[in-house]
């Protein structure tokens, strides 16, 4: 049976773990090692924390195989989106950027990317995508299921369009992480993606990681991580590592959590604007069904208000506000706070790992 036959939950389970050998740990903890033994006559290996160390190498081999990709970690989702671009653009290319995706890329380009006078061009998640848009792009950015809009994109399509125009395809693949969709497969170039949300998802630290298929590329990224020493700690990844093995229990339950939401939300007074691509009667759902391997607890609705939304919290026992998606507990976010251009009722609800029936009485009489 070769790797890729296996399912979900045991490439979750099994990835990045050693062979056994008698007498060693079964799981392996992290290496803190800052530098390692040269010993006299140093033949290459691992020399010093900020290159490498088996704690990373472990971690990048379970995401790397679920990606179809070679996979580096960095210290968060941000880092690895800032260390794409930095590594991949120069003074005047052109870049495509999602307008609704999430905002602090939008921000690192504008504010921290204003030397290289880029030509940055912003389109929304379902398009349009005319022919323009690719002209003389370097790089291409998709994020599909958006965040925190959650429409979709046709990756495979986009991959074509822009390796025609010269242009690299990279996608944002937080929302769905690597159960949910396999970018690399459909003819990205380059997955990038916050571990800090689901693939973590226990809501206490901060990954990202960075999967691409050319060896080449990945040699230059792992080299810019290097010099630049944006570097994960190697208890985080480890600790990653260990939560990895439980995504495929999580995201089915998160789902499953989503879909009962979703079903109970539907044409309720209170709400408008109610978004999962899971659900069969979502604008987005036939081309995600095509492209997306299974879904995950994030969905999206808008109540009146901000008033209404604090209304919810409060009335709410086991739903509470935080900005982040993906973890145990479930979680709602007001978008318009942190400046998305979303009216100020829009709502992101992380379905976290509780009980469906607990969850949809709880959110029908905080709404009540
Ligand atoms: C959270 C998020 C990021 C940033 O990740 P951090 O781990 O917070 O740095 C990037 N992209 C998307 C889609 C996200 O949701």
């Amino acid at each position: 049976m070769s790797k890729s036959d296996l399912g979900d939950g045991t490439r979750c389970v099994r990835g990045g773990h050693p062979e056994p050998v008698s007498g060693t740990p079964m799981l392996p903890g992290p290496v803190f090692a800052a530098p390692f033994h040269l010993g006299e006559d140093f033949q290459g290996g691992d020399f010093y924390g900020r290159a490498g160390n088996p704690t990373w190498r472990a971690l990048e081999a379970a995401i790397g195989e679920l990606d179809g990709g070679h996979c580096l970690l960095l210290p968060s989702g941000m880092a690895a989106i800032s260390t794409v671009l930095r590594a991949l653009l120069r003074r005047g290319d052109a870049l495509v950027l999602p307008s609704d995706g999430y905002y602090a890329t939008r921000q690192f380009v504008r504010d921290e990317l204003t030397e290289l006078e880029l030509d940055v061009r912003e389109i929304g998640t379902p398009g349009p995508w005319t022919d323009d848009v690719f002209a003389g792009a370097r790089l291409v950015l998709l994020e599909t299921p958006s965040n925190p809009g959650l429409d979709v994109c046709d990756i495979a399509e986009l991959a074509e369009r822009a390796h025609r125009a010269g242009a690299l395809l990279a996608v944002d693949n937080t929302t769905a992480t690597p159960l949910g969709q396999r970018p690399l497969e459909l003819g990205a170039d380059i997955v990038i993606a916050s571990d800090t949300k689901a693939l973590a998802g226990h809501s206490d630290l901060l990954m990202g990681h960075v999967s691409v298929r050319d060896p080449e590329l990945a040699e230059r990224l792992v080299r810019a991580r290097t010099l630049s020493g944006s570097i994960p700690g190697p208890f985080e990844t480890w600790l990653v590592h260990r939560s990895m093995g439980t995504l495929d229990l999580r995201l089915a339950r998160q789902a499953e959590n989503a879909a009962a939401l979703v079903a109970a939300l539907r044409g309720h007074p209170a709400i408008s604007g109610l978004r999962w691509p899971g659900a069969p009667d979502d604008p987005s759902h036939d081309l995600a069904r095509r492209q997306m391997r299974r879904w995950g607890g994030v969905f999206r609705f808008e109540l009146a208000d901000a008033a209404a939304v604090d209304e919810f919290v409060r009335r709410s026992e086991l739903v509470v506000a935080a900005t982040s998606f993906g973890g145990l507990h479930s979680t709602v976010d007001r978008r318009a706070q942190w400046g998305d251009p979303v009216p100020e009722g829009f709502v992101r609800f992380s379905a976290g790992c509780e009980d469906p029936d607990d969850l949809v009485a709880d959110v029908l009489q905080a709404l009540s």
